[in-house]
């Protein structure tokens, strides 16, 4: 059978039968899905033979990069020796407990505890459950509140949906569910108006203090949000921001859940994303690169401090059958010690993050951008109609996807959200893949200016 026989008899089952996430099928339809073969390095393969850059690290996720065959190598080996047991009922096995070891060593000091799950939704699904026993098992049941942020994404479950602020996703399903309140989110360039970076970050930290007498300190549980807003448009917080939020959150007995799916295992130069800002979390879900996506597999880590707590109430009714699936944790132990041994953190924070930032900010000379900005391996370029007034495009005109559909073609992938390109290449990109990455990335804003003009 022809390769392109082949693509469109797998494109006619996929329209038939695969309900795919977050897409919009009328569309797939129209246009064919672009099947993904296999992968190597930074560059993935479709169907069609084209090579193309991978400038989102799959979902944020593969850290370490494609092909890792000791990856593939551990998994195998685990599958043959233990494919399966679960950890309830006082069973443990070996690769969950050397994980479990593993990660309360590289977190924070304090936080020595680990509740696995199977996916960053199920970590904070757990994170909404552990904090109100928590507040429940020290005599405070009335502290329910989870306190979030607008255009958060936390994940697709029922709490993780509430937990995040997308409106779409609240509008279908009835959410969010009671108890969970949001807040402005730290968006400069979006939402800064006429103010200073700073200043917008103070306001939007004073937001939280705001939310916290208004619905009564006493009933606040938790402030959780991720260190820089990823799904949402890559928003780096203006640097006043997480000072103020640090002291508010010291003035009130409220805990602090990082959630470090996105930024956690060296996305923003450090092991997780609390360490860039100094903060002190309570709780902090992570995922993805945790195996750099080669299983399915998250976790929350948790401190002393609230593990304590738990473990003093008896068993918490809460587990899932692959929580600490032995086959998923031997590939995270194997992706953490590549990790730890090729010093990927480090040579984000010494190299690539630095080659990136002065890189990407070359962009913002060409007349569709508003503004280019860098954290770590993380960019996003605002793509408007006039800078200096910041005006945007009619939605109608879906320049976002226009520009991601043309990176494609340029052979790099750039996520669209809205109006706002974004990346997340994995963490081992070179530096001449970065100027690919920028190259590329400035033809499809030359394409899509062409396009538009
Ligand atoms: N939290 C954050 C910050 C995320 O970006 C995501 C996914 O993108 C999730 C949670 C949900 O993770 P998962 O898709 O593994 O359920």
């Amino acid at each position: 059978m022809s390769a392109e026989i082949e693509t469109s008899r797998l494109q006619q089952l996929d329209h038939a039968h695969f309900m795919h996430p977050f897409t919009d099928h009328n569309d797939l339809g129209a246009k064919g899905t672009r099947i993904i073969e296999r992968a190597d390095g930074v560059y993935i393969e479709d169907t069609a033979g084209q090579k193309i850059l991978d400038g989102m690290a799959g979902l944020w996720c593969v850290n370490v990069g494609y092909g890792r065959k000791s990856i593939a190598d551990a998994v195998y080996e685990q599958m043959q020796t233990l494919p399966f047991y679960n950890s309830f009922f006082q069973c443990t096995h070996p690769p969950a407990v050397e994980l479990a070891h593993e990660l309360a060593t590289l977190a924070p000091e304090g936080m020595n505890h680990v509740f696995f799950t199977g996916s960053g939704s199920e970590s904070n699904d757990t994170v909404l459950r552990m904090v109100r026993h928590y507040w429940a098992l020290k005599g405070q049941p009335e502290k329910q509140v989870m306190i979030t942020r607008e255009n958060a994404y936390h994940g697709s479950t029922v709490a993780a949906a509430s937990l995040g602020g997308m409106k779409p996703m609240h509008r279908q399903g009835g959410l969010p569910i009671p108890g969970i309140e949001h807040i402005a989110q730290p968006y400069w360039f979006g939402e800064g108006g006429a103010l200073s970076a700073d200043e917008l970050g103070l306001k939007a930290a004073q937001a939280l203090e705001a939310r916290i007498q208004a619905v009564g300190p006493d009933k606040v549980a938790a402030f959780m949000a991720e260190p820089v807003q990823g799904a949402g448009g890559v928003i780096i917080p203006p640097a006043s921001y997480w000072p103020e939020v640090k002291r508010i959150l010291a003035q009130y007995d409220i805990l602090l859940v990082v959630d470090e799916v996105i930024c956690g295992f060296g996305r923003t130069g450090e092991w997780f994303g609390c360490q860039y800002y100094d903060l002190t979390p309570d709780l902090m879900p992570i995922a993805k690169g945790m195996t750099s996506g080669y299983l399915p597999m998250g976790g929350v880590i948790v401190a002393d401090k609230v593990a304590e707590v738990l473990a003093a109430g008896g068993e918490f009714f809460h587990g899932y059958t692959y929580s600490g699936h032995p086959v998923a944790a031997a590939a995270a132990l194997e992706n953490l010690r590549i990790l730890k041994e090729e010093k990927i953190p480090e040579y984000v924070r010494d190299v690539a993050a630095p080659y990136l930032a002065q890189a990407w900010l070359t962009l913002a000379d060409h007349p569709l951008v508003g503004e280019a900005r860098s954290l770590g391996l993380m960019g996003a370029l605002e793509l408007v109609r006039h800078r200096e007034t910041r005006e945007r495009f009619a939605e109608s005109l879906k320049v976002g996807e226009r520009c991601r559909d043309y990176a494609v073609e340029a052979g790099l992938v750039m996520r669209a959200v809205g109006d706002t390109m974004i990346i997340a290449p994995p963490l081992v990109i070179t530096t001449e893949q970065i100027d690919e990455l920028v190259t590329k990335a400035r033809q499809a804003l030359d394409m899509t200016w062409e396009a538009l003009s």
